[in-house]
């Protein structure tokens, strides 16, 4: 059943998103990344509606060949290209990989080649820029709003599709889910994991590309921009640059890892995944970048050392604290937490047939500290990012408001879904561990 708070959020979301990302990148574009100009223009009437949609760059065939054709690559690269990293690099976890078992019973198969995706595009990025040239590496920032006129029509023709696919030939019909809510099958998705033919996975393929492989891309372009710009590029764009390729990096360094992810695990697919991935993500997520094309922002040395410092033991927390939770559980516990045995709780749950299982929660290490330190420590890492850019506007920080949101709602979805799941025993785990993120606060 869909309440009504749900469903208004969820029509507020089909309405208003689209227009958020689009208000953002044109006022980058019209007002210098100013959020609040372009409303003082429109309510003192220097400016109607139609003089900023009037301004604003239409879809041009420039731009939907270069969409095209990136797309077309990354399925190339996801579908035709087994990964080879695996075996040669120490450590990494690639090729046919399997996902969690689905309500249904169904264990996925997954081709993992992110990491080689990742790599081949770079490095073909990279020839071109100093080498090839056969286009400029500021390809993307002066296509960018024809691209997102692009990348939209791909995000609702996916989720469309999805949609109309989870109706009448769905891969695995008893993992689809109807509520008889059409705006809410649309959003959250009908089809667990629609895939076509044997490998060609939506989530896996749109949740890591096109989207996050472009991430990196797409700062590597603003840093370019910013050199035919100014002459150079600044330290906060290079701080930008590193701190968000180190997380780019580690997804795809993990993704076998991803597979046992919320996103993954429970979430259905639909709008949400399919338009958020193709335009929200590396729209929103790219913003510091975009912002310091237009402000080019030098750090004195303390800053940046201190920004690049936060970032990094953000990222530190996050990576140990998703580490201590899949090392905990791929053992069984049997394992070492801070060179210690690991404390937990044991716990029983009861699936759809009946069927009792038991399982452990974690109570050491960063475990100990907080319900969702991993959350706390991204939180940190994206706080980092904004404030490479600086106090002079507000949009940069748009992505560390986002993340807070994002996460905390998250944190109440997981566990409502854990409560339902572990019953007591999940009252007594929440008794040992009292705070969700911030020990002592929250
Ligand atoms: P988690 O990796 O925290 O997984 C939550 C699940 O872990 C729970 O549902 C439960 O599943 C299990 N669990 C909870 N507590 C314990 C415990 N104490 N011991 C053992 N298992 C436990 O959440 P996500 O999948 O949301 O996040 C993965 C990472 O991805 C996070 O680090 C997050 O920051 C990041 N992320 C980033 C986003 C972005 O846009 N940048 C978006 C979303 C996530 P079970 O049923 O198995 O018990």
């Amino acid at each position: 059943e869909v309440d009504w708070f749900s469903l208004a959020s969820i029509l507020f979301l089909l309405m208003f998103a689209p227009l958020i990302v689009y208000y953002f990148i044109m006022s980058c574009d019209q007002y210098q990344c100013s959020l609040i100009d372009p409303f003082i223009d429109l309510l003192m009437g220097n400016k109607h509606l139609s003089d900023i949609w009037n301004k604003t760059p239409t879809l041009t065939y420039k731009a939907a060949g270069i969409y095209t054709l990136w797309v077309a690559f990354q399925v190339v690269l996801y579908v035709f290209i087994p990964d080879f990293c695996h075996k040669f690099l120490p450590g990494y976890v690639g090729g046919v990989q399997e996902g969690a078992v689905t309500p249904a019973g169904i264990v996925n198969k997954y081709e993992i080649n992110g990491l080689q995706a990742w790599i081949i595009t770079h490095v073909l990025w990279f020839a071109n820029a100093y080498y090839f040239h056969f286009f400029s590496p500021t390809i993307i920032f002066d296509n960018w709003i024809p691209l997102l006129w692009c990348a939209n029509i791909l995000g609702y023709a996916v989720s469309t599709f999805a949609m109309i696919k989870g109706y009448f030939f769905p891969t695995n019909a008893k993992d689809c889910k109807f509520t008889g809510n059409f705006f809410y099958d649309y959003m959250m998705g009908i089809e667990f994991n629609p895939r076509i033919g044997k490998w060609f996975d939506f989530k896996l393929f749109f949740n890591g590309r096109p989207g996050i492989v472009a991430w990196t891309l797409i700062n590597l372009s603003y840093a370019a921009k910013q050199q035919e710009l100014y002459g150079q590029v600044t330290n906060s764009m290079i701080l930008v640059n590193v701190l968000q390729g180190i997380y780019v990096l580690d997804f795809f360094w993990n993704e076998a890892w991803y597979l046992k992810t919320i996103d993954i695990c429970h979430d259905h697919f639909g709008w949400y995944l399919g338009w958020g991935d193709c335009v929200w993500l590396p729209y929103l997520y790219t913003l510091q970048g975009l912002y310091l094309v237009y402000h080019p922002v030098q750090l004195c040395t303390a800053n940046a050392t201190g920004i690049l410092t936060l970032g990094l033991i953000g990222y530190y927390i996050f990576r140990m604290t998703n580490h201590q939770k899949d090392l905990f559980r791929r053992t069984n516990g049997n394992c070492k937490i801070w060179g210690k045995k690991p404390e937990y709780i044991e716990c029983s749950y009861m699936s759809v047939d009946g069927t009792k299982y038991h399982s452990k929660l974690l109570t050491s290490g960063f475990w100990g500290w907080a319900r969702h330190f991993n959350y706390t420590g991204d939180l940190m890492g994206s706080l980092a990012y904004c404030l490479a850019c600086g106090f002079e506007h507000v949009l940069p920080y748009f992505y560390i408001v986002y993340m807070t949101i994002l996460l905390t709602h998250r944190c109440m979805r997981d566990e409502h879904r854990c409560f339902s799941k572990y019953g007591k025993d999940w009252k007594r785990y929440t008794a040992a561990v009292p705070y969700r993120l911030i020990p002592g606060i929250f």
